[in-house]
């Protein structure tokens, strides 16, 4: 016996219920069509929504600014390590999403750890969507407070909780995801800013798939539904439709000034390289520049869609480019992806825990940068392994 065998006796298990996760190694750069182990395919898996992770001018950008400023910024950035390019992009991200203030992290995943802990303690209370994303919950528990799930994109869930919870704590947040991402619907926020309003709660969105996706030119949920100045805080990330990484935080001044002295990823982590904060800013200029990206991705989705159903696939309740392809159990779903794989189409397979028992899926990312015959090849794929696993 030895002390680790009860890891692989868990790894074996995920393995035998089709769980385990097979990374996959891509050495090419990110675009419609990837070489994934050794292989040329169409790419229906990566968040490069606008097609930016492998743009001219993001490129360039990077490059310029390697030449002028370095690579790393070689501190935390309460030290010596806010370099002018980073305060450049959060001055334009504040400007892009048409709010007071924003704050960049290291990434998605760190912006929600940092934010909710400096808005909510010990003594208050979190209502959050049962299916908000993992940082989401992580933050939540990072910072103390009671978490208190209601129902996912149920309002009247959500107001029923707070009714008989919320006498009970000092201070109280709603947070949400703006779009879910394994399913690709979007959160009703109108309504929940309503019952924030009605119970002077805090608010909070993030809005990870939903920044360069949604809204005028990929403004995000809150220009989505015209809701500017209503809610609090915006947590968004460059790693997905910006093609870059980083997270964003963006929202009213206090709140942006209060993160940046007590958000502890900002204060102990130092922030993303000069490279990343050029090419982000490349970013912004791209998509203040024109919608046109925006515009060809929803064009895309569109079609894709449509074509989906009309093969007799079940594509969920999806109302962004995100589309899952609902197979059931994940054996099924993981030999569906191997069969695309082998078609010459690279879509991913997802199952519990990243989804409920019983609904794994295959999850396309539709990308501006398909062309309408990469889409059409696609389908092509789906339709031949469809019937040979007889799902349609
Ligand atoms: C992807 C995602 C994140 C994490 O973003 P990273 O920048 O990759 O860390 C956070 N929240 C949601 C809702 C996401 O979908």
């Amino acid at each position: 016996m030895s002390k680790t065998d009860w890891i692989q006796q868990e790894i074996d298990a995920l393995k035998s219920q089709g769980l385990y996760n097979n990374i996959r190694t891509i050495s090419s750069p990110q675009g419609a069509w990837l070489t994934v182990d050794g292989k040329k395919v169409l790419n229906f898996c990566s968040n490069n929504y606008l097609g930016l992770a492998n743009h001219p001018a993001l490129v360039a950008a990077a490059k310029k600014s390697l030449d002028e400023m370095g690579v790393g910024p070689a501190a935390v950035r309460t030290i010596a390590g806010t370099m002018s390019l980073h305060v450049e992009l959060e001055k334009r991200l504040a400007q892009f999403k048409g709010v007071e203030a924003a704050i960049t992290f290291q990434s998605g995943f760190t912006a929600n750890l940092a934010t909710i802990p400096v808005l909510v303690g010990k003594e208050d209370v979190i209502f959050s969507d049962r299916l908000n994303h993992a940082s989401i919950i992580d933050g939540a528990r990072l910072s103390g407070a009671k978490i208190i799930p209601y129902e996912h994109n149920d309002v009247k869930s959500l107001e029923e909780q707070i009714k008989a919870n919320l006498s009970q704590y000092r201070r109280a947040l709603i947070v949400t995801d703006g779009v879910f991402s394994m399913d690709g619907d979007i959160a009703p926020l109108p309504d929940i800013y309503d019952v924030a309003k009605k119970y002077d709660i805090l608010l909070m969105v993030d809005d990870a798939h939903g920044e360069g996706v949604l809204g005028k030119g990929g403004r995000g949920i809150v220009d989505h539904f015209g809701l500017h100045g209503k809610v609090d805080v915006e947590v968004g990330t460059m790693s997905k439709a910006f093609g870059v990484v980083g997270g964003i935080v963006a929202g009213k001044a206090v709140i942006i000034d209060w993160l940046r002295q007590r958000g502890r990823p900002f204060l102990f982590s130092s922030a993303v390289t000069v490279p990343d904060a050029a090419a982000c800013l490349a970013a912004v200029d791209v998509l203040e520049d024109s919608t046109q990206l925006v515009d060809k991705l929803w064009e895309n989705a569109k079609y894709f869609k449509a074509e989906m159903k009309t093969l007799g696939f079940n594509t969920g309740v999806s109302e962004t480019p995100i589309t899952p392809v609902m197979l059931g159990e994940a054996p099924l779903a993981q030999q569906f992806s191997r069969e695309l794989f082998e078609a010459g189409v690279f879509a991913m397979a997802l199952g519990f825990p990243t989804v409920p028992q019983g609904k794994a899926r295959i999850r396309v990312m539709i990308s501006a940068s398909h062309s309408k015959d990469d889409l059409n090849k696609g389908l092509e794929a789906f339709k031949t392994v469809g019937k040979k696993l007889g799902v349609i």
